[in-house]
């Protein structure tokens, strides 16, 4: 569907013997040591999330700013406008939560929850916030030509990968209730 500059296949392995000396780590460390990857890489999920929102909304503004219907810019029409304005104000949330996460994690903390919060709350604005670029380009929106339906498509997966939003909401539920 999306994010066609990453390449990704399967790879199948059949009756593969891996032998004891070429363990990495101890048993259970790769559990733990996978989960821990995961949290780190949500942080990157998140901002990923969040340049995908902002590239739309960019472009949403500015061709609500050029293109006229009824005589006048469609960013003059209240049911645009108002679309934008809801943008900017989840994409300004996205970019705190980023943010926050970001800086606990230099500052050595347990970033389950912050890393979690953000990719659930920024993955959901890339997608909101692409589905309302395109219909503010209209037609236009649906064709390749202005690049949102490309945005629109990538969005997608930051709500699937590095843990799904169903996955985060039990990290973060798992959290609060500690
Ligand atoms: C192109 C591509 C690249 C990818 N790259 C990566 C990557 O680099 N790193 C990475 O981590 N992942 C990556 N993924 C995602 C990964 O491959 C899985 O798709 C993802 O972890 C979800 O697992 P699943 O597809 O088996 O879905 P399933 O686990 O079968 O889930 C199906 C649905 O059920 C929900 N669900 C499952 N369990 C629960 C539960 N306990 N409670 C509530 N709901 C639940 C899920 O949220 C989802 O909505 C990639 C996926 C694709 C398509």
């Amino acid at each position: 569907m999306g994010i066609r500059g990453s390449d990704t296949h399967s790879l199948i392995f059949n009756n593969v013997k891996v032998p004891k000396e070429n363990r990495i780590g101890a048993d259970g460390f790769g559990f733990n040591f996978a989960m821990a990857v995961l949290n780190g890489g949500r942080i990157g999920i998140a901002s990923q999330a969040l340049g995908i929102a902002s590239g739309a909304y960019e472009l949403a503004l500015k061709y609500a700013k050029t293109r006229k219907a009824f005589k006048t810019e469609i960013i003059n029409h209240q049911a645009i406008a108002f679309k934008l304005a809801d943008m900017a104000t989840q994409i300004t949330a996205a970019r705190m939560l980023c943010f926050k996460a970001a800086c606990e994690k230099d500052a050595g903390k347990d970033i389950s929850e912050s890393g979690a919060m953000a990719k659930l709350y920024s993955s959901q604005v890339a997608m909101d916030t692409t589905i309302e670029a395109v219909q503010i380009h209209g037609g236009y929106g649906y064709v390749k030509e202005y690049h949102v339906e490309r945005l629109m498509r990538d969005a997608k997966i930051t709500q699937i990968y590095e843990g799904t939003s169903e996955i985060q909401k039990i990290v973060i539920s798992r959290s609060i209730a500690k």
